[in-house]
């Protein structure tokens, strides 16, 4: 079978694909970072990336992404103040790494397309 060369008009509109990747997987039921990578194929730590900007463009159609926060499973502590999606490293309070990662989920206008 012939190889076909290399679209050269430009790349492929990856991002906006995982992003809608994303917004579908987050539309069937709340999901962690983690559950994320595995659905669309990205990396954890990529994942709070393409949310951050999933979240903006989820503005435009009336939808909102909804981070439940960290937990610490030992303690209890909640992260709430912690403005970036990734998940802590370690507890504030008890120092431990037994941490609960952050939920997404997207409230908002339901109808899907
Ligand atoms: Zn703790």
């Amino acid at each position: 079978m012939p190889r076909d060369p290399l679209p050269s008009s430009g790349p492929p509109p990856r991002a906006a694909t995982l992003r809608d990747a994303l917004r579908r997987a987050l539309r069937a039921g709340p999901a962690t970072a983690k559950e994320l990578s595995m659905d669309v194929g990205l990396r954890e730590r990529d994942v709070a990336e393409h949310l951050a900007h999933l979240a903006r463009s989820l503005e435009h159609r009336g939808e909102k992404l909804v981070v439940e926060p960290a937990t610490c499973v030992a303690c209890g502590f909640v992260f709430e103040d912690r403005s970036r999606l990734t998940r802590p490293g370690a507890c504030p309070r008890c120092r431990s790494t037994r941490i609960d990662p952050p939920v997404f989920r997207i409230e908002g206008a339901s109808s899907d397309g």
